[in-house]
């Protein structure tokens, strides 16, 4: 295990490296930045994995995932500061917003017939959803998101343009097993999660806490035990 507080610094440093390059950091940057072997960098790298920070690839310390951030092309573009990123889900996609405070512009497709989704975040709500029924479905129950986190994120969490195209598609679960949420119950869904994601200090809540979130923002039901 590696020490708590060089885990923190590591953190953060490939948080503004994916801000800054819309990529991560490879582990040659982070043995030279932080004055360490490969063994040591990659160690680091794993405990993060283990800490649902990052996700590697499977197998190699290359940073895949940095929730929301990806390091590869998705069908989730984000566009905010200027810039364009990929997110690695429907729900990190419009988390940019609580995550940076600004602007957040999300280029996606409707899972079902690849129709382009537009969606504008501004001033906590979303101002613009084109077409007007989009949903966020999220496939799989919260205490199934992270026995595989890469084929959750990849897979099963997705936009539809109406809640028609989600019971035509294959991915479309039992009512009692899957959420569809709208883009401004992403956002508050995403508060707690990403807002103190640039800060040195940043913890993941709780499950208590996330409960406690859920409940708050009126997500309640079977689906949203953990
Ligand atoms: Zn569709």
């Amino acid at each position: 295990m590696s020490d708590t507080t060089l885990q923190q610094r590591v953190r953060l440093s490939i948080f503004e490296h994916f801000l800054e390059h819309a990529a991560p950091p490879v582990v040659e940057q982070l043995m030279g930045d932080y004055s360490l072997s490969r063994d040591a960098a990659t160690d680091v790298l794993r405990d993060l994995d283990e800490a649902r920070h990052i996700a590697l690839v499977k197998g190699t310390a290359r940073i895949l995932m940095a929730f929301p951030f990806s390091a590869i092309a998705t069908p989730f573009r984000v566009t905010t500061r200027g810039r364009s990123y990929y997110a690695n889900c429907a729900w990190d996609a419009i988390a940019f917003h609580a995550m940076l405070g600004d602007d957040v512009r999300v280029d996606s497709y409707c899972h079902h017939c690849a129709d382009p989704i537009h969606i504008e975040l501004t001033n906590g709500r979303a101002s613009v959803v084109d077409p007007p029924e989009t949903l966020v479905y999220l496939a799989l129950r919260p205490t199934e998101w992270w026995s595989d986190i890469i084929t959750t994120c990849s897979n099963t969490m997705v936009f539809f343009a109406s809640p028609e195209h989600r019971d035509a598609s294959d991915l479309c679960a039992p009512a009692d097993q899957a959420a569809s949420l709208s883009p401004d119950q992403v956002h508050a869904l995403s508060e707690p999660i990403y807002a103190a994601k640039f800060t040195l200090e940043y913890a993941r809540p709780t499950k208590e806490e996330l409960l406690r979130h859920f409940a708050a923002i009126g997500l309640t039901g079977q689906y949203w035990t953990l």
